[in-house]
């Protein structure tokens, strides 16, 4: 049986991951440490021989007993909220997790496949966003805790590869939504879902003509899937081209729950990216991978979800 170790895997992403390792027949460890994961979204794991938690922090000495085949890095706080309540532990996780995680797979011949994301573009001054393109990033604004460790975190993970001929893989993940997101993450999509249900004014920032571009769930874990198995070690973005500005996104959302809630516009924060869309001419190339779920479907099943929550 191959066993992998996801770090995060308690949290949103690492949650689903878990499920489709265990499903494909590993032994999934997971390592969280609960600062914006929730046990809840791997209760149903827990019984499972398959399956262990370990409840600690990655960016301190990690230990794995036996034989080890991949690592996924996903633990780390990823809305702009959570980075901004937790920027040292972000910046952490992000280079002394990563360097924990690839020595371990140093130790254990393992794979290592790291979650890096869109932010490492920045505010984008190229659209959409190819993985050639280096980004516009500010290091001393807010964003920079999330966006400089996951630059540094692929810098890192490109070093061991390149030194120590370790077998990585460099995912970066676009906006990517579904069930067991936090409606408390200050992300637009539990914002706006979460106001609509309860009849609040929804909470638009700027003009609300910047973009964004969705990708559901399970689209995303089987880009993770196909690329871990391949054998490209370039950065690869998995997301969904689908761009829509965020006004039009709050005005779907609306619709969708049928809510009598306005829309209200606030201040933009520092450095939102003022349009985001990935362009995933490689993903085709190299995985053979596209995005299948359409917003309307992943919205109505996601909103299921949020409304249990609410
Ligand atoms: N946003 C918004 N209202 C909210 C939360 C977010 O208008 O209540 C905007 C945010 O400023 C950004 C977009 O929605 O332009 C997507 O934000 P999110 O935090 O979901 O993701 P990210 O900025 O990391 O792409």
């Amino acid at each position: 049986m191959k066993r992998i170790l996801i770090t995060g895997g308690a949290g949103f992403l690492g949650s689903h991951l878990s499920d489709r390792f265990i499903k494909e027949g590993y032994h999934v460890i997971v390592m969280d440490n609960l600062i914006t994961g929730n046990l809840k979204n791997i209760e149903h794991l827990m019984k499972l021989e398959q399956f262990e938690f370990h409840h600690c922090d990655v960016s301190k000495f990690i230990h794995v007993p036996g034989k080890l085949d991949y690592i996924l890095h996903f633990a780390s706080p990823a809305s702009p909220i959570d980075y901004l309540k937790t920027p040292i532990q972000t910046l952490k996780v992000g280079s002394l997790g990563i360097h924990n995680c690839l020595g371990l797979a140093r130790a254990k011949k393992a794979r290592v496949l790291i979650a890096s994301t869109s932010e490492i573009y920045g505010d984008p001054l190229v659209h959409p966003q190819h993985e050639n393109y280096w980004g516009n990033v500010n290091p001393v604004g807010p964003r920079g805790v999330y966006d400089e460790a996951k630059r540094f975190q692929e810098a890192m993970t490109m070093a061991y590869h390149t030194y120590h001929g370790l077998e990585t893989r460099i995912l970066r993940i676009f906006n990517t939504y579904g069930p067991r997101m936090r409606l408390d993450d200050g992300r637009a999509l539990p914002a706006f879902i979460g106001q609509a249900l309860r009849g609040q004014d929804i909470t638009v920032f700027g003009d609300g003509s910047q973009t964004r571009s969705f990708c559901y769930v399970d689209d995303l874990v089987e880009g993770i899937y196909r690329l871990l198995l391949s054998d490209y070690i370039h950065p690869v973005n998995i997301g969904n081209p689908d761009e829509i500005t965020i006004k039009e996104f709050a005005e779907e959302i609306v619709k969708l729950t049928g809510s009598k809630s306005k829309i209200t516009y606030l201040d933009l924060p520092k450095d939102d990216p003022k349009q985001r869309r990935p362009d995933i001419t490689r993903a085709k190339k190299v995985l053979d991978w596209t995005p299948k779920v359409k917003r309307a479907e992943g919205l109505k099943v996601t909103l299921e979800y949020f409304k249990k929550v609410v």
